[in-house]
Parts: structure tokens; sequence; C-alpha cells
């Protein structure tokens, strides 16, 4: 990968991080909570047009499972309190960090097809159920 692709890869990434267009860096990616506008409303970039399917969740449980749910694990009191109060304690915490980290994992998915140049249409061609 050369210098000016990774340099691409990183700005896109880091664009869609924060929601924003990954071609212009202006534009909202989302029109609501995870739904993607068909298009950039500043540089009209067709947005619908790269596939994050199960990424985003994918990597959002990754994060999560690793940042947050084993360290928490580490914790002596995790064990020790009794499950009626330690379920409310940790899962309400841990389901506004993953619904707040979701967002922002799709948006660096989308970002990152954008600079891999990989779209719908390509889904096609790496189907392993496609019938010839
Ligand atoms: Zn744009």
């Amino acid at each position: 990968m050369s210098t000016a692709s990774r340099n691409t890869l990183f700005q896109a990434l880091s664009r869609g991080l924060r929601g924003r267009c990954p071609h212009c860096g202006t534009g909202h990616i989302f029109y609501r909570y995870l739904k993607v506008s068909p298009e950039c409303s500043v540089c009209h970039l067709d947005l619908d047009r790269y596939p994050s399917d199960d990424g985003p969740a994918y990597f959002t449980i990754l994060l999560v499972g690793h940042l947050f749910v084993a360290p928490l694990l580490l914790f002596p009191f995790i064990w020790k309190t009794p499950i009626w109060f330690i379920l409310p304690v940790t899962l309400i915490p841990l389901t506004a960090v993953t619904l707040a980290m979701l967002p922002r994992t799709k948006g660096a998915v989308i970002g990152a097809l954008y600079a891999l140049k990989v779209s719908r249409e390509d889904a096609a061609l790496h189907t392993a159920d496609r019938l010839d």
C-alpha cells in the first residue's frame, strides 16, 4: 500500500469516525441514528454504494468486549456482588457505550470501504453461494 493510499485510508477512517463524508469531510454520512444518507449533501458522493453490512456490529462488539468487558472481569467485586445488583450496574453502561460506538464504527467502516474502493457491486464477486 502506497503512502498516498494509506493517508487516504486514515483520512477516510477519521472522517467516518466523526460521521462525516469520507470524500469531502463536510457532509454527514447519516441522516438518522444508523441510516446512511443516499448521497453526501455537499459533494454528492453516492454513500449508499458502500455496504457496511455486519462489519460495524462485529467491530463494535470486538472493541467493547476487549476494552470494557474483559478488563471489568478482572475486578473481584464483579464476582462477589449479588447478580441482581451487578447486572443492571454493568449492563446499562455497557449498552450505552455500545450504542454510542456503533454509528462511529459504521462511519469508519464506510470510510474504509470508500478508501479501499469496495462498493456494493463488488459483493457479487465474493459471494460463495452464487449460482453459475
Ligand atoms: Zn461529501
